[in-house]
């Protein structure tokens, strides 16, 4: 196999998971970063060891520039792209709407929302079987938080999820006859760094009596699921979610 596949935010939690697992399935994985490319170059370095193919490319997903140069610079150096994890995303600290503003919401949907959109949208111009591409599938990360609400604490990061789900939906009936599947997965409480930038390094202890499962999921245990929908046992699922969450 020689499928080209891009992560966004691959150089660490579910994205540098996923960026391992799909590099042991026979992709050639991009691992997009934004600055950290010591980590970048580590999940790389850690696929090529394993007998792999990858390369780090840096981009800042929150800007459409910077978006358009990472498709390009992906199609320059492989000449194709068979696959798309928007897995990139944010999450501001802890807070109700009464102390939110427009400023916090417009960061985290420059990132959770506009990033994704663009970077389906270069995926489907370069993978579209009537412009000359090969069909493809996108897998976006979306959230249980965009079926929970997440009052109290991130109602801003649930609804951007909630709008990304609307894109799997919507993406996935528009460019179907373009031979592109768009499915998303929905994590529940999974034990990463982001819950450290979301102001709660403790989240997963305190929060995971909530869980039927009575744990928090692990970024392998996510990509498990994210690589599921690239998988030959897929091939009739589009506009489909995948529920990660322990039952939650
Ligand atoms: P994480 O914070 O470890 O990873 C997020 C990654 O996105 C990081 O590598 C970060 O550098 C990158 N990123 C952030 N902004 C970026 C930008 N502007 N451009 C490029 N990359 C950027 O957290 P994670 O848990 O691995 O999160 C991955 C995805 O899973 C996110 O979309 C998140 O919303 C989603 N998710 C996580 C959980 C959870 O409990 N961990 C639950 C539901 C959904």
């Amino acid at each position: 196999m020689n499928k080209v596949l891009l992560i966004t935010g691959a150089s660490r939690g579910i994205g540098a998971a996923t960026a391992l697992l799909a590099a042991r399935r026979g992709y050639t994985v991009c691992v997009n970063y934004k600055s950290n490319e010591e980590a970048a170059s580590s999940v790389v370095a850690r696929i090529r060891a394993a007998g792999g193919r990858a390369e780090a490319f840096c981009a800042d997903v929150g800007q459409e520039s910077e978006i358009v140069e990472l498709f390009d610079a992906v199609q320059q150096r492989y000449g194709r792209l068979d696959g798309l994890v928007n897995n990139a995303g944010i999450l501001e600290q802890q807070a109700k709407v009464r102390d939110m503003n427009a400023a916090r919401l417009r960061r985290i949907l420059d990132v959770n929302v506009v990033g994704p959109f663009i970077c389906c949208r270069e995926a489907v111009r370069r993978m579209s079987i009537s412009l000359g591409g090969g069909g493809g599938v996108i897998v976006n990360v979306s959230s249980a938080a965009s079926r929970l609400g997440s009052p109290n604490e991130y109602i801003d990061y649930a609804a951007s999820k909630g709008a990304l789900d609307t894109l799997t939906i919507g993406l996935s009936k528009e460019v179907a006859d373009e031979g592109i599947r768009v499915n998303a997965v929905r994590p529940g409480i999974i034990d990463t760094d982001i819950h450290a930038s979301g102001g709660e390094p403790g989240r997963v202890d305190r929060v995971k009596h909530m869980v039927p499962l009575r744990r928090g999921g692990t970024a392998e245990e996510v990509a498990g699921a994210i690589m599921w929908f690239f998988s030959e046992e897929a091939t009739y699922s589009t506009g489909a979610f995948l529920d990660v969450s322990g039952g939650r």
